[in-house]
């Protein structure tokens, strides 16, 4: 059934209309990717969709709760997340110091801030640090500062923040952005691995990895969704 549901999703900001009626279902455990020109409303699709702005008009259920017109931490809790962005990481922290923030983060939210009351999930806390940077790639590198890493590592570390989250929505805006040919090539390779038993809608430019790894794709022009279908419908069609 779907995680995701959202109906008529329109997004004014004055006179500007960046998203108009958009309606989108995500079935759990379904890969879904989002494709347009720059200004089709990609991101403010995902803004809405994280209540990080609240839609001019339209519903957003996920997981059968109207989560409408919540906050952002609220949504978060609920098991909706969006990827960290490079300039949210801690520059002058390690990635293992970066990523146990973020494990803590959801444990507090989760436990509601009673650390004490929950002292085995906090004496796991080293484990679960570890298993994320092992589903990241990063386990070989747990004490090197964000400052020092290559780009495509500060890339996979936000993934990483995010998944500490163990999120059952993960939003990815750009995953593939500013990486080589042979960094995108990894970068999917670790998504497919991560994306078992995860529902994910990935925005992304590169066509060929998105086809490669989505099993549906939802094209938006303008504010509104132009078509949408399988890669291979997608691929016809254009
Ligand atoms: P995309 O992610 O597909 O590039 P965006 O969602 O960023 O598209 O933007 C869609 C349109 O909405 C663009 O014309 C953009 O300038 C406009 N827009 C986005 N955010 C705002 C904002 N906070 N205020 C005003 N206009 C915005
Ligand atoms: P991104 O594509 O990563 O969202 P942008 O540079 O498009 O980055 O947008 C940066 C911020 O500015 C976003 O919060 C977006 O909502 C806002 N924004 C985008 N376009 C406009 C606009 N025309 N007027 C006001 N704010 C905007």
């Amino acid at each position: 059934g779907p995680i995701l549901q959202a109906t008529g999703l329109t997004k004014r900001y004055g006179g500007l209309v960046a998203n108009s009626d958009i309606s989108l279902t995500v079935n759990h455990g379904e890969l879904r990717g989002i494709i347009g020109p720059n200004g089709a409303g990609k991101s403010t699709f995902f803004k809405m969709l994280t209540c990080e702005v609240p839609p001019t008009s339209g519903t957003i259920m996920f997981e059968g709760q109207d989560i409408t017109g919540k906050n952002v931490t609220d949504v978060c809790q609920l098991g909706l997340t969006k990827s960290y962005q490079v300039n949210q990481l801690f520059n002058r922290l390690t990635v293992r110091e970066n990523v146990t923030i973020a494990v803590l983060a959801e444990l507090r939210g989760k436990f509601k801030l009673d650390l004490f009351a929950n002292r085995s999930k906090i004496e796991g806390l080293n484990e679960q640090v570890e298993h994320t940077l092992e589903l990241v790639n990063l386990a070989g590198r747990p004490d090197v500062p964000v400052s020092e890493l290559a780009y495509g590592e500060k890339r996979r570390l936000e993934i990483g923040l995010a998944l500490a989250n163990s999120p059952s929505l993960l939003l990815l805006d750009e995953p593939l952005a500013g990486m080589s040919p042979q960094e995108r090539i990894e970068t999917v390779k670790l998504l497919k691995s991560i994306s078992r038993g995860r529902t994910m809608i990935i925005i992304d430019h590169d066509m060929d990895s998105l086809f490669e790894l989505v099993e549906r794709i939802t094209v938006l022009q303008e504010g509104r969704v132009l078509v949408e279908g399988t890669p291979d419908e997608i691929k016809n069609n254009a």
